[in-house]
């Protein structure tokens, strides 16, 4: 069986990355999302399993050591990972596995798994993402301002990734078609498909 692809969908906050996400995963319910390990509070409404693994530092400090995770960062004081085993068994299920982090992450990501694509969700201009960092509302004034700093100095690193897609206000489902346009093509690359020649000769 052939195995499936590995893909970062990244961005800095304001970017609507978990929104887009949710799109193209109702779209297209074969995707398989990674499930995070992370050492902040669930929000409310969120579920342990669902949207996170919530776990203590010294559980995640010992996954670190047990080299359970793919890759992993401290953003906003708080730890957040990748489980590795969950990745690696639904890709060698066949799935493809989108994983939804940040940029530290990604890189790591890249660096690791050769063969995983990168893309950047970022923002249509600074206004808009400043309008959507203050909407959310569940964040103090001082966090509004690290985050808008720090998605600034995330969006630098665009050049750094495999493909770049704006995600324009109002218009979910066509950025989460633009991200599904470039898992398709991925696919379609010749390093995968060179089997294709056996049928000709
Ligand atoms: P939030 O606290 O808003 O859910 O997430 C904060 C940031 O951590 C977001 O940018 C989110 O994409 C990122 N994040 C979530 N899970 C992971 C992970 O497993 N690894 C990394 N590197 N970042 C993550």
């Amino acid at each position: 069986m052939r195995k499936g692809l590995l893909f970062i969908i990244s961005g800095p906050a304001g970017s609507g990355k978990g929104t887009v996400v949710n799109a193209l995963l109702k779209a297209h319910p074969e995707l398989k999302l990674s499930i995070s390990a992370t050492t902040r509070s669930p929000r409310p409404g969120e579920i342990n399993g669902v949207h996170y693994y919530y776990i203590s530092k010294d559980e995640f400090k010992s996954r670190i050591e047990n080299g359970k995770m793919l890759e992993y960062t401290v953003y906003s004081d708080n730890y957040y990972g990748t489980p590795e085993k969950e990745v690696v068994e639904a890709m060698e299920n066949g799935n493809d596995v989108i994983l939804e982090i940040e940029v530290d992450g990604a890189m790591q990501i890249k660096e690791k798994i050769s063969g995983s694509v990168a893309i950047m969700l970022t923002p249509p201009d600074k206004d808009v993402l400043e309008a959507r960092l203050r909407g959310r509302g569940t964040e103090t004034e001082d966090v509004i301002k690290w985050r808008l700093e720090r998605a600034k100095e995330e969006i630098q690193l665009l050049p750094k990734y495999d493909y770049s897609v704006v995600n324009e206000d109002g218009k979910i489902e066509e950025c989460a078609e633009a991200v599904y346009s470039i898992i398709k093509a991925e696919h379609q690359k010749t390093i995968y498909t060179r089997s294709i020649i056996e049928k000709f000769i």
